[in-house]
Formats: C-alpha cells, sequence, structure tokens
C-alpha cells in the first residue's frame, strides 16, 4: 500500500487526515481517519478494535466510517466533523491495556482535532483507562450505549409509524443480529413489550448471556437471522451487512439497526426500496451516542434529562426524511445523504 493510492478508494472522498500508527512492543498498529474536521470543529469518532485481513481492510474500514461520522454529526444538528480509530486486533497482543495506553499517547499528538471514544471491541473500562492518559477519550460520566439505545428506538417508533400506523412495539416481532452493548441495550428497551425477539451472534458467550438476562429472546443460528419473517430487522454487529445477496434474503418490513455502515454499496438502498422495505439509515438512527458524548465534550459535564431531549432530534430526523422519501420517490438513503453532504461540506 502506497501513500499514492489513498486517493483512489472510493471512500477517499477528500479525506483531511489519513495517519497510521504502530509500536512494535506493544503490537499497537491502525489508523486515525478525519473526513471532515479543522481547529474550530474536532473530529468526533469512536475507536474501534477488531480483527482484519490486513491493513488495506482496515484502512477502508476507517474511511468509510469517518465519512459515515460527517453525516451523522450534521443530521444531529452537532457542529464537529468526523473522525474514527480503528486498531487492528492481534493474536500476538499480549496486552490490551498497555496497547490501549500507548494508542491514548498518539491521540494525544493530535492535539485535540479527534476526540473518541467507544465503538466496536472497546468497553467502556477501556475508554476510562485511556481517559488517564488522555483528555480526548469521551463517554466517560455517562456510558453513550445508553443513548445510543434511545435514538434506535425512537427511530424505529418513526418507522413503525408509517409501516403499520402505530408505534406501539406491542404484537411487533423483531430480528437482531449482533447482541453487544447495542444489540444488549436494545433488547432491553423492547423486551417489556415486543411479541417476539429473535437474536445472532458470532460470539457464544455473547448470546448466552442475553439468554440468562432476558429468557423469552430467541436464539437462532446466524445464517438465518436476516431471513426471519419479521417486522423489524436490526443490524447491531459490523458493516456490510445489507449487500446484494442479503438484501434478496430479507422478509422484514423494516430495517432499523445500530451498526455503522450497514449498506455496502448505495444501490442497495434502492432495492430495499423497491422491495418495499423501509429502510432508516443507520447514522441517522444510532445518533444518540454521538449526541450525548458531545454534550459531555461541550458541557464538561452531563446531565441524563438534557441528553434526552437532544437525542429526540433522531425521531424528528427519521419523520422528515420519510416524508421527503414518499415525497420524492428517493430512497431514504439517498435523502439522508444529500441533505447531510450539504450541511458537512459547508463545515469550514
Ligand atoms: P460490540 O463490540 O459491543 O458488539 C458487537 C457485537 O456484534 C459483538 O457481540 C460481536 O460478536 C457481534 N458480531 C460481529 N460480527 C457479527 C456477525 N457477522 N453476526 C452477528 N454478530 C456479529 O459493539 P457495539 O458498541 O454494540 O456496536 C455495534 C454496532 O453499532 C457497530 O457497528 C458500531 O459501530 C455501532 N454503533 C455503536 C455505538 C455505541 O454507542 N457503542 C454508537 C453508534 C453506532
Amino acid at each position: 500500500m502506497t501513500t499514492a493510492s489513498f486517493n483512489t478508494f472510493s471512500d477517499f472522498d477528500d479525506h483531511k487526515v489519513i495517519n497510521y500508527f504502530q509500536d512494535e512492543k506493544s503490537g499497537l498498529r491502525g489508523f486515525i481517519t478525519v473526513h471532515r474536521g479543522n481547529c474550530k470543529f474536532p473530529a468526533f469518532g469512536a475507536t474501534r478494535y477488531w480483527s482484519y485481513q490486513d491493513e488495506k481492510s482496515a484502512l477502508i474500514d476507517s474511511l468509510r466510517l469517518s465519512k459515515l461520522m460527517s453525516h451523522k454529526a450534521a443530521l444531529a444538528g452537532i457542529p464537529c466533523g468526523g473522525g474514527k480509530a480503528v486498531i487492528i486486533k492481534d493474536a500476538n497482543i499480549r496486552n490490551k491495556k498497555d496497547l490501549l495506553r500507548i494508542y491514548a499517547d498518539r491521540v494525544n499528538l493530535l492535539g485535540g482535532h479527534f476526540i473518541t471514544g467507544a465503538d466496536v471491541g472497546i468497553s467502556r473500562e477501556d475508554v476510562i483507562t485511556m481517559r488517564r492518559r488522555s483528555p480526548y477519550f469521551v463517554g466517560v460520566m455517562v456510558d453513550p450505549v445508553r443513548f445510543t439505545g434511545l435514538g434506535l428506538l425512537l427511530g424505529i417508533k418513526a418507522c413503525l409509524s408509517e409501516v403499520f400506523h402505530s408505534d406501539s412495539l406491542a404484537n411487533r416481532s423483531f430480528a437482531i443480529q449482533g447482541v453487544g452493548k447495542i444489540g444488549n441495550e436494545l433488547i432491553k428497551l423492547i423486551y417489556p413489550f415486543a411479541q417476539k425477539i429473535y437474536v445472532a451472534d458470532i460470539d457464544p458467550k455473547a448470546v448466552k448471556t442475553v439468554g440468562s438476562k432476558f429468557p423469552k429472546v430467541k436464539v437462532v443460528n446466524l445464517n438465518e437471522i436476516n431471513q426471519l419473517k419479521v417486522d423489524v430487522f436490526s443490524p447491531c454487529a459490523l458493516s456490510n451487512c445489507l449487500n446484494k445477496n442479503s438484501v434478496n434474503r430479507l422478509n422484514c418490513g423494516i430495517v432499523a439497526g445500530g451498526a455503522n455502515n450497514q449498506l455496502e454499496s448505495e444501490d442497495v438502498a434502492e432495492t430495499l426500496f423497491k422491495k418495499s422495505i423501509l429502510y432508516a439509515p443507520d447514522y441517522v438512527v444510532n445518533a444518540g451516542g454521538l449526541i450525548s458524548v458531545y454534550d459531555e465534550y461541550e458541557n464538561g459535564n452531563t446531565r441524563v434529562s438534557r441528553v434526552e431531549k437532544k437525542v429526540l432530534i433522531v425521531e424528528k430526523n427519521m419523520r422528515a426524511i420519510i416524508f421527503q422519501s414518499k415525497k420524492t420517490g428517493k430512497n431514504p438513503a439517498e435523502i439522508a445523504n444529500s441533505l447531510a453532504r450539504e450541511i458537512f461540506d459547508n463545515l469550514v
């Protein structure tokens, strides 16, 4: 991989910073990518810790995620740019804590132009460890997962209103792909009301935990979860779960989940639209976490009621996107993308 090849990646999209970091002793390796952001508006985006086939796949994931963060911030009304970091998980890594401390030192080198927190593979405890080393970690005072879950629920309700003419969860069925932090939070919120909840996860431990916490949840195979006849399919795992193959297997009325970058490509959104499956753009409905960490950054404290009020924007946005989609005949992802781009391209 040469630096000259960066701008040939389809997700380069004029990224402002691509930072490669490495530390031989700890095994630290990965990227920080800043899509939009400047001295006035820092780039926000959480840090992912995951295994990748190679460095190129890790970089592409980071580029796609930081670009998505610019979209997310724009529609959530947050004056910041979009960034992301991925740390490449490796079997040779002996001490994750040491590695995270060294990573926090690298974040310090960006001098506050990149603000980060917990994504896949990073726990709140990990963030607290890194925060001791760097002031540029957020999600310490209140766990953002709570607000991501709340926003997701509000977004789902907007979709239910459209498809079933009622936002009630009673009699509704859900299939949740991935039961980590967000998947668990969503189950917690819908469990008392939903008629049926199916889950699947590649990690048997995660599935076992859910089974003991929520005994009425039904665990299914990984390849079955996106084929079930349910009202809502909720992707809460990794990127690209909606692709040319999986989209034809879907048997749901709504796709609304917490995972970032669910669509492998934009034409998948068009296929969903043609199949009359209502797709809630991922970055619209999972913005609650970003809203909460930006609130913490801005105020230096956290008030739950203040953040909850701000998270209401998720439902408002989703309803507006559905309205525009019906009016123009364009799919919801296309509507959201053009609204967001207009905002973040003017972030100067
Ligand atoms: P997490 O690491 O806590 O959970 C992810 C879960 O997905 C894990 O249990 C993992 O085993 C499972 N998984 C991975 N690949 C899978 C597959 N192919 N099929 C089924 N399960 C699979 O991460 P999280 O914080 O819950 O994040 C989940 C998604 O939500 C990510 O895409 C993340 O970027 C996004 N997101 C998270 C937040 C947040 O506040 N944590 C906010 C916005 C968006």
